[in-house]
């Protein structure tokens, strides 16, 4: 007997017949003899529905209000999903996240989480039920309702695996695991079988929203194996893990891309010591995650321009915060761009090779791609384009390191 633990994605709860499909397939995996705590998102759109309605009330709606509102998409799910379990003979039990004491830091819209009381779950699971938690939300230690950030859901089931240690977490979405890129913008995407812990971070982190960021980070911080799954069909998925000898020997593993950054520049800052610091801290104080930062080499008269991107949900309170800031050299001129797009690559064996680089760049070159940022780490070189470009770009990229042709390890 194993204690497993089942995600299933909007897609997958979109409607009640998939609701039900849902139920069939835990009812499959308790007949097996196991364990089943079963997290579920929204149905499909309902997030986004939310978020419009808020926003037909006022276009900045209050963090804390938000987070009420939002968390209510997965309570339906988790009613309709123990409803139909019932209804199948299932004991079943759902739990909303602040029940089972979820419990995360205060950033509305983006909460961490800190801990989870397992003992309610442990209890029900002794008992024979079939536990289902509502994803994507929490409790912070004021009692108000929380939310983890967009496909929070993830984040849930591999913490609830973690805090329960389960012998499986298994994330079912419409796609039947990780690809090597977005399939549905790219027919080439050829799926993985395995991707260490640390290519699926930067996938993620990229743009990839098949598993969320912090989903990854508690997986490899705790050692939980994902196994990513369609809930359509038995195909086998892809197992995110520890980097082993079976992975893939390549310099390339994935392009991503990443419509959601908006483009921040100040023109003609003073180029002193301690700019950068001045700009940067009240945005870091508001809980604002800056990604790329170019500053351009200083000018005759001293100055230079700084160029950064924010998730697009922070877009307009950091181009307030900005504009508050630069008051203080003499309220220099701010450029904005929400028409961008990241794309990336994505690769271990990127260490020890030297041209990746400028095969990247060659290929978005030959379609006529302009680049306006660039950043790299050990495993990923990242570019800043015009939105337009995106698919253009990916089908490019995915195309010049051949990542339609398996390895010589997957072939076998
Ligand atoms: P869910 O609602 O089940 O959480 P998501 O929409 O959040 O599903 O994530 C699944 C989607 O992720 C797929 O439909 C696919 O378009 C997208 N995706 C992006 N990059 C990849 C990738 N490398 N491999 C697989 N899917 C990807
Ligand atoms: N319902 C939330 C969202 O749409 C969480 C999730 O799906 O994982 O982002
Ligand atoms: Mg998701």
């Amino acid at each position: 007997m194993a204690l497993v633990v089942q995600k299933y994605g909007g897609t997958s709860v979109g409607d009640v017949n998939r609701i039900r499909n849902v139920a069939k397939r835990v009812l499959d995996t308790k007949n097996q003899g196991h364990e089943v705590v079963v997290v579920v998102s929204a149905m499909a759109g309902e997030t986004d529905k939310l978020i419009r309605l808020a926003q037909q009330v006022t276009p900045h709606p209050d963090e804390r209000e938000m987070d009420v509102l939002l968390s209510t998409g997965e309570q339906v799910s988790i009613a309709l999903l123990s409803i139909a379990l019932k209804t199948m003979g299932v004991d079943s039990k759902s739990y909303l996240g602040f029940q089972i004491k979820i419990a995360t830091d205060s950033a509305f819209g983006k909460a961490r989480i800190t801990g989870i009381e397992s003992e309610k779950v442990m209890n029900d699971l002794k008992r024979g039920r079939v536990v289902v938690v509502a994803g994507f939300q929490g409790v912070d230690d004021l009692d108000n309702i929380t939310t983890l950030g967009r496909g929070g859901s993830d984040t849930t089931a591999v913490a609830i695996a973690a805090a329960l240690k389960a012998d499986s977490c298994e994330i079912y979405t419409d796609v039947d695991g990780v690809y090597t890129t977005d399939p549905n913008i790219c027919s080439k995407a050829r799926k993985l079988n395995k991707i260490s812990y640390d290519e699926m971070l930067e996938m993620a982190s990229l743009g990839s929203k098949v598993l969320q960021i912090r989903s990854v980070e508690f997986a490899k911080k705790y050692d939980v194996p994902i196994h990513v799954r369609s809930s359509f069909n038995e195909n086998p998925g892809t197992i995110v893990c520890k980097e082993d000898k079976d992975m893939e020997r390549v310099v390339v593993s994935g392009v991503t891309y990443n419509k959601n950054e908006a483009r921040i520049e100040i023109m003609r800052v003073p180029d002193v010591p301690g700019i950068a610091a001045k700009i940067f801290k009240p945005i870091a104080d508001a809980n604002i995650v800056v990604d790329m930062i170019v500053q351009t080499s200083s000018t005759e008269m001293g100055c230079a321009d700084m160029a950064f991107t924010v998730p697009k949900t922070d877009f307009a309170k950091t181009l307030q915060i900005v504009k508050e800031t630069i008051k203080e050299f003499g309220g220099k001129e701010v450029k904005s761009n929400e028409d961008i797009a990241k794309v990336s690559i994505v690769g271990v064996g990127m260490r020890s090779h030297s041209n990746v680089a400028t095969q990247m760049f060659t290929a978005l070159a030959k379609e006529g791609i302009n680049i306006q940022m660039i950043s790299t780490s050990e495993i990923k070189i990242s570019c800043i384009i015009d939105s337009k470009y995106t698919e253009l770009a990916v089908r490019a990229l995915h195309d010049a390191f051949e990542l339609d042709k398996p390895s010589v390890t997957e072939e076998q």
